[in-house]
């Protein structure tokens, strides 16, 4: 069981809680409810460890459906939970906080990414779109293919035919990441997110320099001068995969969300794992960015309160249907 340090407040009665006494509770609700627990590994880990399922955005889209449950609780961002309900519509999805957004998705409007199509159609370019999964389910409706930054390289490999052009949304690093280990050329829509996007050049430097021997983990959703001085580049899975095929400890510094520091020491803990600060603020004080506010979101309190009042729920709406289909395509074909 992780370390509980964080006191619980309940938003609605500022009481503070007793963390086990409401991990008690969500257990009981979960039976109560036939409720399963999917947590993405930006969540704090005390999420992390009461979850059913553990994953990034490929495999808890794929343990969505593997769940036999009526009910399912993401802990995570709106996109992931809307998600899980397209591919699992018989389902009941509740999202802890209705406020869990995405910085990436929401560069990336549905009816400015249309208006966009239809003006590279008009010029001519003959090309299919591929998004990341970090979008919205009415931008995944106007795509071809959804990749995670998993699957994307295999994908874009295997199923875009090389006469076509790509037009690859919405983030520009990961674009930029996939144009170099594809040799495909892409059009980029110009989005990113905000926790990678401030990892810091210097602060990395820096921490190499005091950690000569440190091995450097980069998510393909940072900026490329920092991509440029990472030893291995990936998402989730493949820094878990990696850290765990070393057995040898070793020094690891960390370019993603800092709450990845969770799983990694869970599957490897006989590394040592320091994740890479954000942009010094003008104090000169390292800054917490590299949390993602959005999945900050999540707290036990509001996991069990959603088991307890079966919302916020994620409803089923009519552009889910042209979403299910490309994202069915693209993650469980
Ligand atoms: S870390 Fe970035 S991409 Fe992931 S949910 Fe947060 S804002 Fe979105």
């Amino acid at each position: 069981m992780a370390e509980l340090t964080l006191p619980i407040v309940d938003a609605t009665t500022e009481v503070y809680e007793d963390p086990l006494e409401v991990i008690e509770e969500i257990e009981r609700l979960k039976k109560e409810q036939d409720a399963v627990i999917l947590a993405h590994f930006y969540v704090d880990g005390d999420i992390q460890e009461i979850a059913d399922y553990t994953g990034d955005s490929l495999k808890l889209a794929r343990d969505a459906t593997q769940a036999t449950n009526s009910t399912i609780v993401f802990a995570g961002v709106h996109f992931m939970a809307e998600s899980a309900k397209i591919l699992s519509p018989e389902k009941r999805v509740l999202l802890p906080d209705l406020l869990a957004g995405c910085s990436l998705a929401d560069s990336c409007p549905p009816q400015k990414l249309a208006a966009y199509q239809a003006e590279l159609r008009a010029q001519g370019h003959d090309f299919v779109t591929v998004a990341y999964i970090n979008t919205s389910a009415a931008v995944k409706s106007l795509c071809d293919w959804i990749v995670t930054s998993g699957n994307a390289r295999e994908l874009i490999e295997q199923k875009v035919p090389k006469d076509k052009e790509i037009l690859f949304v919405p983030d520009q690093h990961l674009g930029r990441y996939l144009m170099e280990v594809t040799g495909r050329e892409m059009i980029l829509w110009p989005g990113s997110c905000m926790v990678h996007e401030v990892f810091s050049i210097q602060d990395l430097v820096r921490a190499k320099k005091r950690n000569p021997k440190a091995v450097v983990l980069a998510h393909p959703e940072c900026p490329q001068n920092v991509v440029e001085l990472a030893d291995v580049v990936g998402g989730t899975e493949k820094m878990r995969r990696y850290v765990s095929s070393l057995s040898e400890p070793t020094t690891f510094l960390v370019a993603t969300e800092a709450n990845m520091i969770h799983p990694l020491k869970a599957i490897a803990p006989q590394h040592e794992y320091i994740p890479v600060p954000g942009i010094m603020a003008d104090t000169g004080e390292t800054c917490a960015c590299n949390r993602c506010p959005h999945m900050a979101r999540n707290t036990l309190a509001k996991v069990r309160d959603c088991l307890k009042f079966g919302r916020p729920e994620i409803v089923w709406q009519p552009y889910f249907e042209q979403a299910q289909d490309v994202l069915r395509r693209s993650l469980l074909s």
